[in-house]
This record gives C-alpha cells, sequence and structure tokens, in this order.
C-alpha cells in the first residue's frame, strides 16, 4: 500500500507514510494546531523579536512547521529575516495534492510551487530555506553555523530511531546557541533522557488535543510565561530517574540501522529490568 493524503482533526490534512507506518502529522491533534502549539509557541520565537532568525528543522516533511512559523513571525515583526535549514530524505511528491487555509494559503502555493520543481534552495521575500536532502546524520556533521531554534519532527522514535539517539542530539546542542530551544512533540523516556545526559534543562509544552504535551529543552534559556511550557511533575521527573526504560538510543557510529538501535536499547532496558 503506498502513501496517502488524510485528514487531521483541525480540518487540515497530512500524509500517512508506508515506509514509516504513520502519519507526518496527529491525526487527533490536527496538522496546524501542532506545528503551532508544539513548536512555534515553545521555540519562545515569537517573543524575541529579532532582526534575524535562524531554525534547523529536523524532518521537513511537508513543511507544515516551516509555513507556520514563517507566517507568524513575518506578522509579528515584518522585517525580520528568516534563515531556515532543514534536514530532509526526501520530498513526498504527494505535496502536490495538498493546500492549507488562510493565513497559510499564499505563502503554501509559493513554496509547493519550488518544491514540486525540486529545488532545495528557496527564497521567499525575506526567507531564505535550505534543504539537505539525504540522511540528516550524515549532514548534520557538516553544519558549523548556530540556530536560534531546533524543531525536532522526526517519525516517532520507535519507527524513526536513528534521528533520536544522544549522538544525534549531541551534534544538534553542538548547533543550538545556549539559550536556544529545541522543541519535539515527543516525551518518549529514551527521547528525555538523552537530552537530560547532554545537561538539557526539560519542560513539557502545552497538550495539543487529547494528546500528551510534548517537550522543550535548553541548556540556558530563560522560560517565558508566553511559551506556555511547564516544568516536569516530581512523578515525571522520578520516572525520568528510576524507569529501567529511561535509558537513551545509542548510534556512536551515527551509523547503525534502525533495527540496531532499538535492539541494542532493548538489551539495555532488560538488563536494567534484571537489576531493579
Ligand atoms: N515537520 C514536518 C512538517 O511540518 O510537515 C513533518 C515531518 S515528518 C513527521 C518526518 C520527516 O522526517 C519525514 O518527511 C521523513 O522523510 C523525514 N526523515 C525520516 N528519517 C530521516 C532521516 N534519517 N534523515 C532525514 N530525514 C528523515
Amino acid at each position: 500500500m503506498g502513501d496517502k493524503v488524510v485528514g487531521t482533526a483541525d480540518g487540515s490534512f497530512t500524509i500517512w507514510s508506508s515506509e514509516f507506518g504513520e502519519s507526518y502529522h496527529s491525526v487527533s491533534a490536527g496538522a496546524l494546531e501542532e506545528s503551532l502549539k508544539k513548536f512555534l509557541i515553545p521555540s519562545h520565537l515569537l517573543f524575541k523579536p529579532n532582526k534575524e532568525v535562524k531554525i534547523l528543522e529536523v524532518g521537513f516533511g511537508l513543511g507544515y512547521n516551516f509555513t507556520v512559523s514563517v507566517v507568524h513571525l513575518l506578522r509579528n515583526s515584518p522585517n525580520t529575516e528568516i534563515h531556515y535549514v532543514a534536514f530532509e530524505k526526501e520530498i513526498n511528491p504527494l505535496i502536490g495534492e495538498l493546500s492549507l487555509p488562510e493565513p497559510y494559503g499564499d505563502f503554501y502555493e509559493r513554496l509547493k510551487e519550488q518544491l514540486l520543481k525540486g529545488r532545495t534552495l528557496i527564497e521567499i521575500d525575506s526567507v531564505r530555506l535550505e534543504i539537505l536532502l539525504g540522511d540528516a546524520r550524515r549532514k548534520v556533521r557538516a553544519l558549523k553555523e548556530t540556530f536560534d531554534a531546533v524543531y525536532h519532527d522526526a517519525f516517532s522514535p520507535r519507527r524513526n530511531p536513528e534521528l533520536w539517539t544522544f549522538e544525534f542530539f549531541r551534534e544538534l546542542k553542538r548547533l543550538l546557541r545556549k539559550d536556544g530551544w529545541l522543541v519535539t512533540y515527543s516525551t518518549a523516556l529514551p527521547v528525555r533522557r538523552a537530552l537530560k545526559e547532554l545537561g538539557f534543562k526539560i519542560f513539557n509544552t502545552q497538550p495539543v488535543g487529547r494528546r500528551s504535551p510534548g517537550t522543550a529543552a535548553t541548556i540556558s534559556g530563560k522560560p517565558l510565561k508566553e511559551s506556555e511550557i511547564y516544568p516536569l511533575s516530581p512523578k515525571e521527573e522520578r520516572k525520568l530517574e528510576i524507569s529501567p526504560k529511561a535509558v537513551s538510543f545509542r548510534d556512536p557510529c551515527l551509523c547503525l540501522s534502525r533495527k540496531e538501535i532499538l535492539n541494542r536499547y532493548l538489551l539495555e532496558v532488560s538488563k536494567r529490568e534484571r537489576s531493579f
């Protein structure tokens, strides 16, 4: 069975990926709601207007996070220059069948036109988008500049483990400004554990729909009230410390297969379960 377009709770559409057995966005939360509440708002970017904003995204997908972020950042501060760099394995040709409602519609059409021509360096008004095609693990090492925010939006850790390992997050930490924010929809224990081991402070983002919250993490950023993030509860903190499942995925060479990464993790978990 191939990929197909599916509806989401907020009326927007997404794609179900046959390779990953998952949709690109939460069907129950709504694709656009998720972009806004799990990525842009907790990234703090709206609340620290700047002449230039630099965002790095893991998993460009259909370009929804990009479109939602750019439209709101430019509304907030029209002269901002936005430099957006995104990792992506391949652009899904089904994007040709998608459209977005206003205020995103026009901008999304302009983006799609360029993407469907195979462009990976795209300039729209004061926005510069650079898509790094291929395995993000290979591309990440070549990047040297730093970013104000990292959006981590790969498929789920179980399905796409190579982008949720300690070693991959270590690369992302190198690319994130110390006071910048890494945001993701995932709250999985191996993900939060990897971030914690790397010295990040971890917060919950607000829940969207009926789903759990996401994660916002920073090395030395100060959480702002408007970003709608809140500290982990004592129960969550404790689980992150003592649960046998709270071990990070490992990929020392940034080259292991998905299966190898998951098998290493499961082995580690069963060792910990036996010693508890
Ligand atoms: N952020 C997207 C949006 O706003 O539309 C949705 C991203 S979707 C959940 C995850 C994306 O990660 C997919 O487009 C997939 O092709 C990409 N991906 C998965 N594994 C990858 C890898 N190893 N390297 C680069 N991209 C990868």
